[in-house]
């Protein structure tokens, strides 16, 4: 009769499954890096050229509207540019439900509209609700829109298809920002769509503006996606449109496709494979299903379940609310990572509060290391995309900075330090070359650059 294992016991079978070594970050990168070059040889995504061209100059200046459909929230903004970096920003975020994600894609585009007009109609409009504009004239707005497109030009772009969860009809292979063009003219707003871009290109550019050393931008939010500035003469797919060769163009990787159908590349778990199979576009994004905060949770808890179906976990207790998908959220691992009490009270609020199960000492401290094991793989693994980048481009030797937002990087403890960690385990003391580095408010202030670069080019 075999001795019952212990957790410890059972957090060695999930260190071994989630821990990647250097070795095999290192052949990732490889792979990662053939993916990025064939990108620029195909049409199609992934490594979409933005038709955003070159670093602003920093003499962008002048007021500017911004709206960003986030994957979990819908910001609208007014940015000030000052020029020499400064910029002020006033927004208001609205939230968006699962309903109007899955709602007619349209609606989806008049709810924006919507907010936008209430937007306006707060912060810029006279005591009489009217806007100081000359006739004819109309307010620039940067669309932030951080789902794949493809573009021809900045004022346009067709969904090639929907992410992070979005699944609105009638969207997929239409030109969103005519789409949205069709909403503001259902609100009667003076305001004229100029440019659209994704949040990655945003923060590239917003990062850019504040610190110039960036060459790359990431986001690690409700998806994952970079961005980085490319020589329109590598840019294969586009030699026909007979651009200037040694202009520069933002390209946006779209990188949480990275692996996606071929699965050849990327150390899934069973869980990994759970997560892509029960979620609404199998087989995509399989990248992005590693490391983006709409996936962690749920991979720390189908890790649980599997437990508790072996009998390891809460035996004799109600597990019902464990077993809805999604319920974990990949907040709580930030918090259960945090605690900073020896009988881990914060891991105790959360299983007693949210699942209604009681925990032991054991458990808990099982928890906490599986969240670390998630948290981190899912650190190391971006430090293999931002290397691939890195190294394709040749930035090691001199260094760059790396800007970066979204929940996951701003607020879950620890994880830029595990990506520096990944970056030198994958290019050794060199390593260090590669700063990332919190990149305030870039989807929305990047976007009014854009749109001010965009008007200055006319
Ligand atoms: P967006 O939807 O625009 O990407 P965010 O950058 O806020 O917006 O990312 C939202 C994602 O971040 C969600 O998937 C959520 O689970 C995750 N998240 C929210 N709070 C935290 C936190 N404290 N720690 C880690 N992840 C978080």
């Amino acid at each position: 009769h075999a001795t019952k294992k212990t957790m410890a016991d059972h957090l060695r079978k999930y260190d071994s499954l989630f821990t990647l070594t250097p070795q095999r970050m290192r052949m990732v990168v490889e792979a990662f890096k053939d993916t990025l070059e064939l990108g620029l040889q195909k049409p199609q995504q992934p490594m979409i050229p933005t038709y955003v061209f070159g670093w602003p100059t920093g003499t962008e200046i002048g007021d500017f509207l911004a709206v960003d459909l986030g994957g979990t929230n819908l910001r609208v903004c007014l940015v000030n540019l000052q020029g020499e970096g400064k910029f002020e920003i006033t927004q208001a975020k609205y939230r968006l439900t699962e309903e109007q994600k899955q709602d007619d894609g349209q609606k989806l585009f008049d709810f924006c509209a919507e907010c936008l007009k209430t937007f306006v109609d707060t912060n810029l409009a006279d005591d009489n609700g009217e806007l100081s504009l000359r006739p004819g004239e109309t307010l620039p707005l940067g669309f932030t829109f951080s789902y794949p497109c493809s573009q021809e030009r900045i004022d346009h772009g067709v969904l090639i298809r929907w992410t992070k969860g979005f699944g609105a009809p009638n969207t997929e292979g239409r030109d969103v920002a005519e789409m949205f063009r069709q909403s503001l003219a259902k609100y009667k707003l003076p305001i004229a769509l100029t440019a659209l871009i994704n949040d990655t290109t945003g923060t590239l550019i917003a990062s850019h503006y504040v610190n110039p050393r960036t060459k790359i931008a990431v986001i690690f939010g409700t998806g994952c996606n970079a961005a980085y500035m490319e020589k329109v003469g590598d840019i294969e797919k586009i030699k026909s449109l007979g651009i200037d060769e040694d202009a520069e163009m933002a390209i946006n990787c779209e990188w949480g496709a990275f692996d996606s159908f071929e699965h050849e590349h990327l150390p899934r778990t069973k869980y990994d494979i759970i997560v892509d199979e029960t979620s609404n576009k199998p087989g995509e994004q399989a990248f992005e299903k590693l490391i983006s905060g709409r996936y962690l949770g749920e991979i720390l808890r189908l890790v649980i379940c599997e437990l508790i179906d072996e009998g390891v976990l809460f035996l004799g207790q109600e597990t019902y609310k464990l077993e809805i998908p999604y319920v974990f959220e990949t907040a709580f691992l930030s918090l259960m990572e945090s605690d900073p009490t020896d009988e881990l009270l914060m891991i105790i609020g959360i299983f007693t509060h949210f699942f209604a199960v009681e925990t032991t000492l054991a458990e808990r401290q099982f928890f906490r290391a599986l969240a670390k094991l998630i948290g981190r793989r899912a650190a190391r693994l971006s430090a293999c995309g931002i290397a691939a980048i890195v190294s394709k481009m040749g930035y090691l030797d001199e260094g760059c900075s790396v800007g970066a937002d979204g929940s996951l990087y701003n607020k879950y403890p620890g994880f830029a330090d595990r990506v520096h960690e990944g970056l030198q385990d994958i290019f050794g003391d060199k390593g260090k070359n590669i700063v990332t580095y919190h990149a305030e408010d870039g989807s929305g202030v990047g976007s009014a650059i854009i749109a001010a670069m965009t008007k200055l080019r006319k």
